[in-house]
């Protein structure tokens, strides 16, 4: 019998739980479609974010990305990435009992010049979860 080894935080039986909660949503980047909506590379390319697929899995409940605010599209930049404060899904997980994040003020925005990027704190989302005894 195999024992766990001491750098394994995450059981088996956690792990699984984690695979369970995972749901199918729409890919936001392509809107479903599978295709790199900007077509950089050429109009039959993949969308990167889901594969080609349309469909990606992340674990739920789900709540809307407030950065690129569920397009999946990285805001307040003229290049074409995909968002990454949720990797262009449009979705992230939803918080358990969020705070307000004490370094963006809950815009989700880190103030940088000349495009603002997603808040490294709270991941573009403007809260975080409440640590239990934290503060
Ligand atoms: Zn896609
Ligand atoms: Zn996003
Ligand atoms: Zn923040």
């Amino acid at each position: 019998m195999a024992r766990k080894p001491k750098w394994a935080t995450i059981t088996p039986e956690e792990l699984k739980k984690i695979e369970r909660n995972k749901v199918e949503v729409k890919c936001g980047f392509c809107n479903g479609t599978g295709k790199d909506p900007f077509q950089l590379l050429s109009k039959l390319s993949t969308c990167q974010v889901c594969g080609g697929k349309g469909k990606v899995r992340v674990i739920g409940p789900t709540m809307k990305c407030n950065f690129c605010n569920g397009t999946g599209v990285q805001p307040y930049t003229t290049s074409r990435l995909h968002c990454l404060a949720c990797g262009g899904v449009g979705l992230v997980t939803k918080i358990k009992n969020p705070k307000k994040c004490h370094k963006c003020g809950g815009t989700g925005i880190y103030p940088r010049r000349p495009n603002p990027v997603a808040c490294h704190i709270c991941k573009g989302q403007g809260m975080i979860a409440k640590n239990r005894g934290g503060g």
